[in-house]
């Protein structure tokens, strides 16, 4: 999933409002230690010594105008902006998110999924695929809709209140959601509750590490916030160590950063083709991470 384009807020000293966001850690709490990160004229950051970064305050104007009410129509032309049209490109993220459920399966036993933030449904496709059971998540009802018309079990929510039962799923997939909230212990305390034991989730989020956003933090796109009050922009930024010591605190344990080489129940055919190609692609991923040339990593963890 492509991150939004930043939209480019300049505000003027005067006329900002602040509106402040959160004053301790998203993991650490009131024990962790914090500095100023980078100051924006939209948004402030704070780091904290386990390695997160979030937003503390970000500021608006009274000029700023409202965010466009979402009727249906609105809500998918959105979409199919932001992400391209449903069709272009389809094949190509339905098969990287068969590899991100392949990844999981190498962990945890097949059984239901639940895609948080399930966009147009090329992961819930991906399942379908796999002939794994599967629901969405989604903020916007007319995507909602989208989903359902295309024959997926998809429903209106936000990931600090999951609407399903306890124990309810095997695997949850969190794509490029949990940078969008300041509470990521609520969240991952929804996916622990909706985990069967031993079920596991798969989370991609941004590399706060990622090389351009570390060596000019001030202008790069990852810290000027977008969200102007409604729930798109970014809250936290982590780290693999960050984000796996968050989750061993959430009752998971991690079992994988960044893409499996090999998977353990594919096809004879297609682990002949991973063992072939695993010399190149380990230099190939030793020197994405050694760089920090990931502007996204991979995390597979299972509950406890
Ligand atoms: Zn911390």
């Amino acid at each position: 999933m492509r991150a939004p384009r930043h939209r480019k807020t300049l505000l003027s000293q005067p006329e900002r409002i602040p509106i402040p966001v959160r004053s301790e850690c998203p993991s650490c709490g009131p024990d962790g230690q914090l500095r100023t990160f980078v100051q924006r004229s939209n948004a402030d950051w704070e780091s904290c010594s386990c390695g997160l970064v979030f937003l503390k305050t970000h500021y608006t104007s009274p000029a700023a105008a409202p965010p466009p009410a979402q009727d249906g129509s609105a809500g998918v032309a959105a979409y199919q902006q932001r992400y391209g049209q449903y069709d272009s490109r389809q094949q190509r993220r339905v098969r990287k998110s068969a590899q991100q459920i392949t990844d999981l399966l190498d962990f945890v036993e097949r059984g239901p999924l639940l895609d948080i933030g399930s966009s147009m449904g090329y992961t819930l496709q991906a399942a379908r695929d796999l002939g794994l059971p599967a629901a969405g998540l989604e903020m916007d009802g007319a995507v909602v809709e989208r989903c359902r018309q295309a024959g997926f079990e998809a429903r209106q929510g936000m990931m600090d209140r999951l609407p399903w039962p306890d124990a309810h799923f095997q695997l949850v997939i969190m794509k490029h959601v949990l940078e969008h909230t300041p509470d990521p212990r609520q969240a991952l305390a929804e996916v622990r509750r909706v985990l069967r034991p031993g079920g596991g989730v798969f989370i991609a989020v941004p590399n706060l590490h990622y090389h351009r956003a570390m060596r000019d933090p001030q202008h790069h796109r990852f810290f000027s916030f977008s969200g102007d009050g409604h729930a798109d922009g970014h809250y936290v930024y982590y780290t693999p160590d960050a984000l796996a010591r968050l989750l061993a605190t959430m009752g998971f344990e991690v079992k994988r950063v960044h893409p499996q080489l090999l998977h353990r129940r594919a096809t004879p055919v297609a682990r002949a083709g991973q063992l072939a190609a695993l010399p190149f692609r380990a230099l190939w991923h030793a020197a994405l991470t050694a760089f920090n040339l990931r502007k996204e990593f991979w995390l597979v963890a299972v509950r406890r």
